[in-house]
């Protein structure tokens, strides 16, 4: 009922962009009714069962099957459209605050094709991870694997899966199989939004830039799988440079640190009095922007800042790439506390979620 309401709120928004634009927008490959950055249980119309990350454990090759819904993180699966290769990423929620593990193709003789199985992996093997998200109309969708499109996301059955059933007839297992046009009702599935129940993104904390539309693309992710030491998010243009666009504080606070040093260049650390709901140390959230161009002429140590303040611009100081589309960015951290440089001796946060619903493209491949 929700999807379906919320389709027709978009459509008059589609048109007006076809209308405007005389190139396609930036998102024109992305699925209407299925929001990048949202966080969905993914029902299946056949069984009306849910999709299920096995017990909710985060490890590689943990099947992936049907199960009857609950409102837990193992049925929840945050959706990304990666631009560059015009595809999604579906990312366990029960995985997703450090390894950020994906719904991964097990291939078969090194092919993906009918009776390959689904289950929970690393984002090591990109072109069985990347999915398109296809509209059959109403609330269904299919989900096909970018590297075949003529197989489908498919359940077997009606009833519950199991760990161990991992072939294309184990009961309720979700598998690849062949699917022409709208397939069958096992293959179509509903993309049902999970209410925000993130403490961070309920904390309504400003975005970075007045324009979020145009400036949250992450060119580097938190932790990314080839860079686990990187504790907090590259932001860039979705396209194009970003050099001298204005920062806003995301969050009123006092100001840590305003200065330049040859790692960091210019940057500012503040700390915004929130506690980490999640923290155990129970210490306020600082964040930190890195490689700045201008450091805003009223910020000092210890003053105050409020939550849209403009702290500067963003530019490539300290030890950053050249400048270029990647190599302008900003990079931004969250921590519960008292991180100033360095390997953070304390906890970091990744801060997408703070934004679930903006930080979501990527240039480069996701974390
Ligand atoms: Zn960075």
């Amino acid at each position: 009922m929700k999807q379906a309401k919320h389709l027709a709120c978009l459509l008059p928004f589609v048109l007006c962009l076809a209308a405007l634009e005389l190139s396609p927008p930036a998102n024109a490959a992305e699925t209407p009714g299925v929001l990048t950055g949202g966080v969905y249980y993914i029902r299946n119309y056949g069984s009306s069962k849910y999709l299920n990350v096995h017990a909710g454990v985060d490890a590689d090759g943990v099947n992936v099957y049907q199960y009857q819904g609950y409102p837990v993180a193992q049925q929840q699966f945050h959706v990304a459209y990666e631009p560059a290769s015009d595809s999604y990423l579906i990312f366990a929620m029960s995985s997703y605050t450090g390894t950020n593990r994906v719904l991964d193709i097990v291939r078969i003789g090194g092919s993906i094709i009918s009776g390959c199985n689904v289950d929970l992996y690393s984002r090591v093997d990109f072109s069985a991870q990347r999915w398109k998200i296809v509209a059959l109309g109403g609330s269904k969708f299919k989900v096909v694997p970018s590297a075949n499109t003529g197989i489908a996301l498919t359940s077997f059955g009606t009833q519950n899966g199991t760990n161990t059933g991992t072939s294309p007839t184990s009961a309720g297992n979700v598998f690849l199989d062949n699917c022409s046009g709208s397939g069958t009702a096992n293959q179509q599935w509903e993309f049902i939004p999970v209410p925000s129940s993130n403490p961070y993104a309920s904390m309504g904390w400003t975005f970075m830039y007045a324009n979020p539309s145009l400036h949250s693309s992450i060119s580097s992710g938190y932790k990314r799988y080839d860079r686990v030491d990187h504790n907090g998010i590259d932001v860039v243009r979705r396209s194009g440079g970003i050099f001298g666009v204005s920062l806003l504080s995301v969050s009123s606070g006092t100001v840590k640190k305003a200065a330049y040093n040859s790692s960091s260049g210019n940057h500012v650390v503040i700390d915004t009095s929130v506690f980490d709901p999640n923290g155990p140390q129970g210490n306020t959230m600082w964040v930190r922007y890195l490689h700045m161009d201008q450091i805003a002429a009223n910020l000092y140590e210890n003053g105050t800042v409020t939550a849209g303040q403009i702290i500067g611009t963003t530019g490539y100081t300290g030890n950053d790439s050249p400048p270029g589309i990647d190599g302008t960015h900003l990079h931004f951290d969250v921590n519960n506390g008292q991180y100033m440089y360095g390997p953070p001796a304390i906890s970091t946060i990744n801060p997408q979620r703070f934004w679930p619903g903006v930080l979501v493209r990527h240039t480069s491949p996701i974390n």
